[in-house]
């Protein structure tokens, strides 16, 4: 069977990683992104030239219809989609639970979780009963809570994987399988997002493993939960943390 997969937040740092390595897998890829279209293009056009199927499509996972009409495009131009990475995700700058805003924490859970509940109920609508493969991409921060710099951020990490586990126990009979990652401190751009661009260098020391981890080694989690070789794998979770 073809297999297609959507990753949202697919343009840059893990989705980026993981497009890629999934178009070398053989799937044809859908590549989301929110705002930011010039990685995203750049990827595209780096994927198709080596012979990859990839598009791209812009779209606000937390965007009820947006999600829809992502969805829609995907079916357009690869047919059925069989596996979702639910990726997209973003953090404020590092603050205290007590000087968080409403609004910034609103914000937060519904860029992450909400964004996941969108995407899975549409995949899992789609599928109709049939099998396939969803791979959420959750935190250590799920089980840190990330005291004094995104307990909201942690929040809804954790809520991310409490909705793996119910959702996998309802979609396992028709063999959908639900898994997550929950990657540590990975170089990307998001830690400048958070305040700190060299966030990872500073908590290095602190890895048991003594180094930052690569966007890359999370892909290849994502990769196995999503692939035959994970065929009895559901509700369960990896942790790309280097020990910690
Ligand atoms: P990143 O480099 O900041 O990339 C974020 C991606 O998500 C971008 O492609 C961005 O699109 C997209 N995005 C954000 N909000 C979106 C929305 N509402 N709709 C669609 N796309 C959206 O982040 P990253 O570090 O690779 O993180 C990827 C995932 O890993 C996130 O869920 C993050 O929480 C998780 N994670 C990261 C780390 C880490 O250390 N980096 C650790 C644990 C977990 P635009 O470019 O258009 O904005």
């Amino acid at each position: 069977m073809k297999k297609v997969v959507v990753v949202t937040g697919g343009s840059r740092g893990i989705g980026r990683a993981t497009s890629t390595l999934l178009a070398q897998k053989g799937y044809s890829v859908i590549i989301n992104f929110r705002s930011q279209r010039a990685p995203a293009e750049q990827l595209q056009q780096q994927l198709t030239k080596l012979g990859f199927e990839a598009q791209i499509y812009q779209a606000d996972v937390s965007d009820e219809v947006e999600v829809k009409q992502l969805f829609d495009f995907a079916e357009q131009q690869y047919g059925e989609v069989t596996a979702l990475v639910n990726n997209a995700g973003r953090l404020f700058t590092q603050s205290r639970l007590v000087d968080t805003s409403l609004e910034r924490f609103t914000q937060t859970v519904t860029t992450n979780l909400t964004s996941t509940f969108l995407c899975c109920r549409e995949f899992v609508l789609r599928r109709n009963g049939a099998a396939g493969a969803i791979v959420n991409v959750s935190s250590g921060a799920a089980k840190s809570g990330s005291p004094n710099e995104y307990v909201d951020y942690a929040c809804s990490k954790g809520a991310i994987d409490t909705l793996t586990v119910g959702l996998a126990k309802e979609v396992a009979h028709q063999n959908l399988r639900v898994n997550a990652v929950r990657p540590g401190l990975i170089y990307t751009e998001m830690h400048a997002d958070g305040g700190e661009p060299a966030r990872v260098d500073r908590l290095a020391s602190i890895i048991p493993m003594q180094r930052g981890g690569k966007a890359e080694e999370v892909a290849h989690s994502i990769a196995w939960l999503l692939s035959e070789e994970a065929s009895f794998t559901t509700g369960s979770f990896i942790d790309v943390c280097g020990g910690l």
